[in-house]
């Protein structure tokens, strides 16, 4: 059976950027991003005071954009929260959640990471839901455990209609910032799991975009991409110069021979 999906490469700014720099990097991006072929979508998550800036920049071009996490309440008395609503005033099409470092660093659960893609889709926005093992994990051989338990924690809030509009993103800790990718075997394996787990939710889910991220590079991109079960990327450090991200971006034009 062959499958032909359409790519979506996103990128992840983290805590980079001033405004100065930032102009550079979103109107170099929009205009290469002119050139790739209308299956090749593109997105740049930016740290929340630099949406509007996104906005300003990047609205009427291919590039579409969006925040690296929401807040899981609407509303209300929690002093330096965004909420998803506040993102989604900014036209912004995207929102990062579960993402490993916020896991690490703030403590997030599955179940919290479950309520975010919660409010995101509440707010009009697509959640792209972020899944990964730490080597730790891997070596013992907990690998599919961890990572279906938390994509499984997600399903089990959202409707079969809710559940169809997320992307998820395969992000193994190890490879995130390391230089050290996964293989496009070990990434495959692992997106081939994920999308039975979705299938398992419903027809309309085993479609979602599911992207791999962890150290994706020009130079590795292509090789990634053209495996059947990944449908592009998330790029942290290789998102921070236009010609690189562009070239993954290209990438996944060259990469998208789907076949399973
Ligand atoms: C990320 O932070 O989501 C990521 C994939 O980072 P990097 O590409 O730098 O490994």
């Amino acid at each position: 059976m062959t499958k032909q999906r359409s790519k979506l490469v996103v990128g992840n700014w983290k805590m980079h950027g001033r405004l100065a720099a930032n102009a550079a990097l979103l109107e170099g991006v929009a205009r290469g991003a002119q050139a790739l072929p209308p299956d090749v979508h593109v997105g740049v998550c930016v740290p929340f005071p630099y949406l509007a800036q996104a906005q300003a920049l990047l609205g009427g071009s291919r590039v579409q954009w969006g925040a690296q996490d929401v807040s899981a309440h609407e509303q209300g008395a929690y002093t330096g929260e965004v909420a998803a609503g506040m993102v989604a005033d900014f036209e912004s099409a995207f929102a990062i959640v579960g993402h490993s470092e916020r896991r690490a660093y703030h403590g997030e659960s599955s179940e919290l990471v479950a309520v975010k893609t919660q409010r995101a889709l509440a707010a009009g926005l697509t959640p792209i839901v972020c899944v990964g093992e730490t080597l730790e994990e891997r070596e013992s051989g907990a690998t599919e455990r961890v990572v279906g338990a938390q994509i499984d924690a997600v399903l089990a809030v959202l409707s079969v209609e809710e559940a169809a509009r997320i992307v998820v993103a395969y992000e193994p800790v190890w490879a995130i910032g390391t230089g050290k990718s996964a293989s496009s075997e070990q990434a495959q394996q692992m997106h081939a799991f994920l999308r039975a787990r979705l299938a398992a939710k419903g027809a309309q889910v085993a479609d979602v975009p599911l992207l791999y991220g962890g150290s994706v590079k020009p130079e590795n991109a292509a090789e990634l991409f053209r495996q059947a079960d990944i449908d592009g990327g998330l790029i942290g450090g290789a998102s921070l110069k236009a010609g690189d991200f562009l070239a993954i971006c290209a990438a996944a034009t060259a990469g998208a021979s789907v076949a399973s």
